[in-house]
């Protein structure tokens, strides 16, 4: 049998998230730092223990982490910001991640399309780099001890510079001669390890579209990386698209593989006889990184086939299409989940199963499996046929509902909404608002979890909620706030409120995926057809309307959100989930208005996170997610006002996009990146109401009235007054009460002293 299973890297936050436990317990100076050490080491055991045990050929080391890849990179470089030059060690490490006293944390951005967010490199002409390979040398003797030989994942010296910023202005990629000689060093050290030694360097930046000069540069680092050594194997790793412009210049390298997804790159098929041709590896990427689906393996095998059609067995190992950091860990752990769905799941331990069964099957002739063989594939089969016909999956009323729908857009045009919904609102310029969340105190998280244990009764479980929204309702009076908000105390989280009310949803009970650092999210995940049994906010909105003769806004996720923040379906297009998802949100719109609502905020906070990493893909995406969005608010009528908010302030590749989702107003994230991300409202005479975020809620600073004022001024000289809203610049569910209150009492002050000087 060929060694020919591969795994390109393993979660780490351990199957009871032990990492997170012993992580925060060591940040609230609970436990020593050689406790931290301990659990993370145990923890690599255990992980390389399933993966051997599962019986897969290429194992990583320095997949893991204590807090993330890209920041152990920079880490090991030197790569440290003058700030937090006075740390050392441990101290360093996680002040560069989490900040210290003085020292602000370093930034943090999404890991491509991933929900995985890493740290990204503050970089400068002037930096002097050192090397510092300890972890990844000593990880690999941990393994070594185990008994496993591993192959080292490394974040390539291109990647790290294209994620990386400089402070000074410069492009990131200017540096490759300072770094490079510092990944030559790390490959001399790592050499020495062993009398081979296999090394997976991660280049994911080639799955973007890159400029020349960028593609340029794999040519001359490569050819030096691997002169280093001759006992080093060099695979170059890339996923989540197609890099085939980065390939036909890899194939020209002395690098010994070559890693491709084929699955969220199915381009890289068109690659197969350059590889061929150069006789490199290929590391086949076809067990999906990114779902928790079981994979159909016969559909596996067929893809395989074609792969085969051109590139002989011997020069082909099975991998998973990514690192398996971005699935949960186990299905060992789901006791409460329906069995039916459950057969369906795959985690990442449960995907290494499924690779070797591949890769068995894969070197041999299918005529000629084993029994046990034979009987794994036959139970594979047997579930992947059951969700074609499970009535869990699928309900003829949606999909017909589906077919007939016709539903797009409003009737009226923005103008004449607009001009009606002034008069009938009756609202000043520069009208105030929220974007919907008020403090998540400890009594009604407490509330909700009780009620969710049965341990107070449904009445007690409103009353509560109740309570909370009288006081949320009474202290906008006070304050003086124009459009009110009922203040989300029975959301715990904005996609999963709606998620366990829409029938095809699922929900497991550990299927936790780490996010960053030690936070981790359990996304709900859609097996089935979507739809709204019943209405979903209609009680909490309409009595907290009740309470006030002011105009409550009616809050709703947007269908957009609700799916990137779901895992979905991989048996029908992500478009067409979305838009069931949107039919069922644009009967709540109705029931909302139906019930004296006047304003419904549809919240799209992660429209942007679901942008394909090619532009060539970005038409499609920006169709289906604009028509969503509109066919969830289109049974809106002529005065009914349709707000939007977004958490982001870079508008200016997707401003158009925005104007089409045709919201009558938008409520956005500018406050900490000034009005300068603003401008391309004006220059492209943006149509609709605009609230950008005149204060940060995401620290717990209160804004002086002073402060608000001349955040408003400045937005004065990009917008006009009565296109313009002031609000916060996102929803106030993390802050507490003694931030909110006084901030949101100096906004408004600051409003009227501004109207005072307009008039
Ligand atoms: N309405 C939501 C809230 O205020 C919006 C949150 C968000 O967009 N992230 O919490
Ligand atoms: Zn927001």
């Amino acid at each position: 049998m060929l060694n020919n299973s591969y795994v390109v890297g393993f979660p780490r936050i351990g199957e009871q998230r032990e990492l997170k436990k012993i992580l925060e317990s060591f940040w609230a100076k609970k436990c020593s730092f050689k406790e931290v050490q301990k659990i993370a080491s145990e923890l690599k055991k255990r992980h390389w223990l399933y993966q051997k045990d599962a019986g897969i050929h290429f194992i990583s080391s320095n997949d893991f982490s204590l807090y993330d890849n890209m920041l152990d990179t920079a880490f090991m470089l030197g790569a440290v910001p003058k700030r937090f030059q006075n740390l050392q060690k441990e101290e360093l490490y996680f002040a560069m991640a989490r900040g210290h006293e003085e020292a602000t944390a370093m930034e943090m951005t999404k890991w491509f399309n991933t929900n995985y967010h890493y740290i990204v490199p503050e970089l400068s002409a002037d930096d002097i780099y050192k090397l510092n390979a300890s972890k990844i040398l000593e990880e690999y003797k941990e393994a070594k001890e185990q008994g496993i030989t591993t192959k080292i994942n490394l974040i390539g010296p291109i990647t790290f510079l294209g994620l990386s910023k400089r402070i000074d202005k410069g492009d990131p990629y200017e540096l490759i001669g300072k770094i490079l000689p510092l990944y030559k060093q790390l490959l001399q050290q790592i050499a020495q390890l062993d009398k081979e030694v296999i090394v997976q360097i991660d280049e994911p930046i080639f799955v973007k579209d890159n400029e020349t000069k960028v593609l340029s540069l794999i040519k001359p680092t490569y050819e030096r990386l691997c002169e280093v050594s001759e006992n080093i194997k060099i695979i170059v790793s890339t996923y989540f698209e197609h890099s085939n412009e980065a390939t036909k210049i890899f194939v020209d390298t002395p690098i010994w593989a070559l890693g491709l997804d084929f699955l969220h790159g199915k381009e890289n098929l068109h690659m197969l006889s350059t590889i061929e041709e150069s006789g490199k590896k290929l590391i086949a990427g076809v067990i999906d990184g990114r779902n928790i689906w079981k994979n159909n393996i016969n559909k596996t095998l067929q893809l395989l086939n074609q792969i085969t059609k051109v590139i002989p067995k011997e020069q082909i190992i099975i991998s998973s299409s990514c690192s398996l950091l971005h699935t949960p860990f186990t299905l060992k752990y789901e006791e409460k989940m329906n069995p039916e769905i459950k057969n369906w799941l795959s985690y990442a331990v449960e995907k290494l199963d499924e690779i070797k069964l591949v890769a068995d099957i894969f070197s041999k002739d299918l005529n000629n499996l084993n029994q046990k063989e034979q009987k794994l594939l036959q139970v594979n089969q047997e579930a992947s046929e059951s969700k074609k016909t499970s009535s869990l999956i699928h309900d003829a009323s949606v999909q017909k509902r589906i077919k007939d729908f016709k539903l797009f857009n409003r009737t009226d045009s923005y103008e004449k909404r607009i001009k009606l919904q002034k008069e009938i609102l009756k609202y000043e310029d520069l009208a105030t608002t929220t974007i919907g969340s008020f403090p998540q105190t400890n009594e009604i998280r407490k509330a909700r979890r009780d009620f969710k244990n049965k341990e107070i009764s449904k009445e007690q479980y409103e009353q509560k909620m109740k309570n909370y929204i009288d006081e949320c309702v009474a202290f906008q009076e006070e304050c003086g706030i124009e459009v009110l908000v009922h203040g989300e105390p029975e959301r715990n989280d904005m996609v999963e409120y709606f998620a366990e009310q829409l029938k095809g949803y699922g929900f497991s009970q550990n299927g936790w995926v780490q996010s960053y650092g030690s936070r981790c999210v359990k996304p709900p995940f859609i097996f089935g057809d979507i739809s709204r049994p019943q209405p979903m906010t209609i009680d909490w909105i309409s009595y907290a309307q009740s309470k006030t003769k002011k105009i409550m806004k009616g809050m709703l996720t947007g269908p957009v959100t609700i799916l990137n923040w779901s895992f979905v379906r991989d048996d029908k297009p992500r478009s067409e989930v979305s838009k069931q998802i949107a039919i069922a949100l644009s009967d709540e719109v109705d029931d909302l208005q139906k019930a004296g609502i006047k304003i419904i905020q549809v919240d799209e906070a992660a429209f942007k996170e679901g942008y394909p990493l090619r532009d060539n893909k970005i038409n499609e995406y920006e169709t289906w997610a604009v028509r969503d969005f509109k066919i969830s608010v289109a049974p809106a009528l002529i005065h009914t006002q349709i707000h939007t908010h977004m958490c982001y302030s870079e508008f200016n590749d997707i401003i158009k996009t925005i104007e089409a989702m045709d919201a009558d107003v938008i409520s956005i994230e500018t406050a900490r990146s000034g009005n300068e991300l603003l401008k391309i409202f004006k220059q492209i005479g943006y149509k609709q109401e605009i609230g950008p975020g005149v204060y940060d809620i995401h620290s717990p600073r209160i804004p002086s009235v002073m402060e608000i004022k001349k955040q408003i001024k400045l937005l004065l000289k990009v917008l006009p007054k009565e296109k313009l809203w002031i609000n916060p610049d996102c929803g106030l569910k993390t802050r507490k009460w003694e931030e909110v209150k006084p901030s949101l009492i100096n906004m408004v002050k600051a409003v009227k002293s501004i109207r005072e000087e307009l008039n």
